[in-house]
């Protein structure tokens, strides 16, 4: 009996990694079924798939399995899926966390999976690109500007826009409530303030 499991490709669809192989697509036919081949060049073991499970594969392979590719692809899909959940979160940081947590799936080659993790370098690319995916579209013009959920709040969920007011003379106050009372309250103080005011967003100029 073949052990199959699937993984997302870069195009957002699904291939089988059958007892350790990757295969790639010859041809999807509607209704689900699926024709494969042995990802690896100058081998010809053929696969069919009928929605997700295998009902047949015609040999057997000459080559070892591509734990490397698989690996690295499966490490990879994991850091996607949580900059897909959270956009903002740092990528180096992503990637150290979620190395953690994939070293501790349980293997049974886990020195091999250790030994043979992607580097930063090397998938670092990959990584910003989904997380650009996942970042809202620059408008065009001021009005189009949508801040909601997860745009507009803190880090530990508090509300952070204060005010947002105008269309194409749309001006947009952030802050959290708990600072502007602190702020307010200050009487007869002197306070100091300082910004970043040369990086904003187009469209905006910091005031
Ligand atoms: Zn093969």
């Amino acid at each position: 009996m073949s052990a199959i499991e699937w993984i997302e490709t870069t195009k957002k669809k699904e291939q089988p990694i059958i007892d350790g192989h990757l295969f790639k697509v010859k041809e999807r036919k509607s209704g689900g079924k699926a024709y494969w081949i042995c990802n690896t060049k100058g081998c010809d073991v053929r696969a069919v798939t009928n929605n997700r499970n295998l009902v047949h594969i015609n040999k057997n392979h000459w080559h070892n399995c591509e734990s490397k590719e698989i690996i690295t692809r499966k490490y990879a899909n994991q850091c996607k899926n949580v900059i897909r959940k959270n956009p903002l979160k740092p990528i180096p940081q992503i990637f150290n966390e979620e190395r953690l947590t994939f070293v501790n799936n349980d293997y049974n080659n886990r020195e091999e999976v250790i030994a043979t993790l992607p580097n930063y370098e090397s998938i670092k690319s990959s990584l910003y690109r989904t997380k650009k995916e996942n970042f809202p579209s620059q408008p065009a013009i001021r009005s189009q500007l949508i801040i909601n959920d997860l745009w507009s709040k803190t880090i530990d969920g508090r509300d952070f826009v204060l005010a947002d007011n105008g269309i194409d003379d749309r001006i947009i106050i952030f802050g959290t409530s708990a600072f502007l009372i602190k702020a307010c309250s200050l009487q007869n103080s002197v306070v100091f303030m300082d910004g970043t005011f040369k990086s904003t967003p187009p469209l905006f100029k910091q005031i």
